[in-house]
């Protein structure tokens, strides 16, 4: 078939003849916009000498184009009933191969070792089911994958919180976090019409590239988080208030404030104020 998956024709034509029916439950929500598509696999650097990582094809929208695009294709699918979907849309590329597996349970090293040639660039690129879009994106970051980039249409929120700076009512733990691994950036902001069905939320593609080494030295990642989290724990009480609740029965506020002191932050700023470095700074005067 000449006409791309990612139509509103022939989306409907391939749902008729096989007669799927969404599953909300799954965060399907499949793309009927071509253009959206060519934006995504340019923002996400796709070319011959790269590969890419699918999560979640669908019918095979985003995976059709990287299959034109990427030198070798992988996509994860959870759902068995868009096999057979897939294996008609996809018959073409001899460069896609589907794994019929949840992606939070997926050995994605292991994958990326048996499926690309070493050396090349892996992006991920997907369209998310926004249900599980941290724990994914959390997965991706956290396992040290041999990963060069992360490319994904998420919530725009989502995305916003994740790309936040300071100052702003984005900027939480979730910036920090994925800023920790990444520097994100939102690419693009999407309408609802190009979905099928539209979603009941905004969208935006967000695009992370890994850093090499983490932007902060920490002397314990865990410790580090969880300062974080403690800080942003009540928006609108002092960084004072925030760690001392934290800390209660470990240091009390003269520590506290003794130990800020050392570092330069006002104990009467709130977390939404501080800056990664000072947030390692924080930790790190905290560690002990
Ligand atoms: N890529 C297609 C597109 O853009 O048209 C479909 C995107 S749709 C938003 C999300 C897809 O992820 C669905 O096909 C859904 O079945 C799949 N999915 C949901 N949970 C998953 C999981 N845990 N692991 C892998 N795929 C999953």
């Amino acid at each position: 078939n000449s006409k791309a998956v990612a139509t509103p024709t022939r989306t409907k034509e391939i749902l008729q003849t096989y007669g799927f029916s969404f599953k909300k439950s799954l965060g399907q929500n499949f793309l009927i916009d071509v253009n959206i598509l060519k934006n995504i696999i340019a923002e996400a650097g796709i070319d011959r000498s790269a590969n890419a990582i699918e999560i979640g094809p669908g019918i095979g929208a985003l995976t059709e184009q990287l299959a034109q695009h990427a030198d070798r294709v992988v996509a994860f699918e959870i759902d068995q009933r868009l096999l057979p979907i897939l294996e008609e849309t996809l018959g073409s590329y001899d460069n896609v191969e589907v794994i019929n597996q949840d992606i939070l349970k997926a050995d994605v090293a292991r994958v990326i070792a048996d499926h690309f040639k070493p050396g090349q660039p892996v992006r991920v690129v997907a369209n998310l089911p926004y249900y599980i879009t941290t724990p994914i994106l959390m997965k991706l970051l956290m396992d040290q994958l041999p990963i060069d980039s992360i490319t994904v249409m998420i919530q725009k929120e989502v995305a916003d919180r994740m790309a936040a700076e300071p100052n702003t009512k984005s900027y939480g733990s979730l910036s920090i976090a994925v800023q920790y691994y990444t520097e994100a950036s939102v690419v693009l902001n999407v309408p609802k019409t190009v979905f099928m069905p539209q979603p009941n939320v905004d969208s935006s593609v967000l695009h992370l590239e890994m850093r090499e080494k983490p932007p902060v030295e920490v002397e314990d990642e865990e410790f580090f988080f969880d300062v974080v989290k403690a800080t942003f724990g009540q928006r609108r009480k002092t960084l004072m208030n925030n760690l001392a609740r934290h800390f209660k029965g470990e240091m009390d506020k003269e520590e506290l404030r003794s130990r800020l002191e050392k570092i330069n932050i006002e104990p009467s700023r709130r977390g939404e104020s501080l800056s990664m470095k000072e947030f390692a700074d924080l930790a790190n005067v905290l560690y002990k």
